[in-house]
């Protein structure tokens, strides 16, 4: 039975995917738990439910074969998430930062004793959002934490964390699933969608099944269909890097970036190998076959670096106006193509 938690409206699974099984024996098979950990990898993974069900099998008061047990008073309080020595550190609101206040405020109650008499458990999500101030403000219970406690750090962009942070940590990478673990975990989960339509949402979702659910919700295929569409218009000057933006300036601006930088890379590899199989979805491959042979390798290189710079800026949430980072994109693809 999977038990979920609320997290700003998402539902968190709190039981393990079923390629986390190796990444599982991994983690609870140790012969002695460590202070921190920082599961670490890209977004929809699977690292939130990870860390849950670590969470719940560090507190739990008599685990059977590695895992919690799901009967004792601690995994029932667990599972009503009133667990007192569980804390989770998070930013106040989705996409800001994590507070040094918060931090304070969880540095003296992981000082009090557990009251549960077991271990205290603090889940830090994501690791990335605590400001310079917050992180310092952690680093030295990270480093000697009080009683038996054990800190769980989630992240989903490890090159933005302060090394002080990485260094007092166990890290632990956590990679998607492979090609087929994914589409038999994403049929098994709508079985109402065909093998292709899996495949379709798995590559507009990086590879990620978990993402590629959310997907689902979003009509993803509709918003694809419409920025394919809008390229193709831009390239034939049917339309403008303007009108483009401001039609697009709704849609979210990680998915886009995820395309055009998926984009730059398969133009890039065909220029460099010319293999028509490897040109990515159907949609756009006639197009990127097209742009590709005729565009200097520096400016596909260079639009490339831009795509990936500011999409590193979309990940962390730097405010940018949405119609003018779109516009910036669009008239540096539109200028791929010699007039
Ligand atoms: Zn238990």
């Amino acid at each position: 039975m999977c038990t979920c938690l609320r997290l700003w409206n998402v539902l968190v699974p709190t039981s393990l995917y079923p390629w986390q099984d190796s990444l599982w024996q991994s983690l609870a098979g140790r012969s002695q738990q460590a202070h921190a950990y920082l599961l670490h990898g890209p977004a929809g993974s699977g690292k939130r439910a990870l860390a849950e069900h670590f969470a719940q099998f560090l507190l739990c008061k008599a685990p059977v074969a590695q895992q919690p047990c799901h009967q004792c008073a601690a995994c029932k309080l667990y599972a009503a998430d009133t667990h007192p020595d569980l804390a989770r550190l998070e930013p106040l609101e989705e996409g800001k930062g994590i507070l040094i206040a918060s931090v304070r405020e969880l540095v003296a109650k992981i000082l009090q004793t557990s009251q549960q008499g077991g271990r205290k458990v603090v889940i830090v999500e994501p690791a990335e959002a605590m400001t310079t101030g917050s992180a310092n403000a952690l680093l030295k219970s990270l480093e000697e934490p009080a009683g038996a406690t054990v800190f769980l750090l989630i992240s989903h962009q490890f090159s933005f964390l302060l090394p002080t942070i990485k260094s007092r940590c166990v890290l632990q990478v956590c990679p998607l699933p492979n090609a087929e673990q994914s589409v038999q975990w994403l049929q098994s989960q709508q079985p109402e969608l065909s093998l292709e339509q899996c495949q379709t949402l798995l590559a507009l979702a990086a590879g990620s099944p978990l993402k590629a659910q959310q997907l689902l919700g979003v009509d993803v295929l509709a918003m694809r269909e419409q920025v394919v569409t809008g390229v193709k218009q831009l390239f034939k000057q049917q339309s403008s890097a303007s009108d483009l933006a401001v039609a697009w300036a709704k849609m979210p601006q990680e998915l886009l970036f995820d395309w055009f930088a998926q984009w730059a890379q398969l133009a890039l590899r065909y220029k460099m190998t010319e293999d028509e199989t490897q040109l990515g979805l159907a949609d756009m491959a006639v197009v990127l076959q097209h742009v590709a042979p005729r565009v200097p390798l520096e400016s596909l290189l260079a639009t490339q670096d831009w795509i990936l710079e500011h999409r590193q800026k979309v990940l962390r949430r730097v405010p940018l106006r949405a119609d003018l980072l779109l516009e910036g994109l669009l008239l540096r693809w539109q200028a791929l193509l010699p007039r």
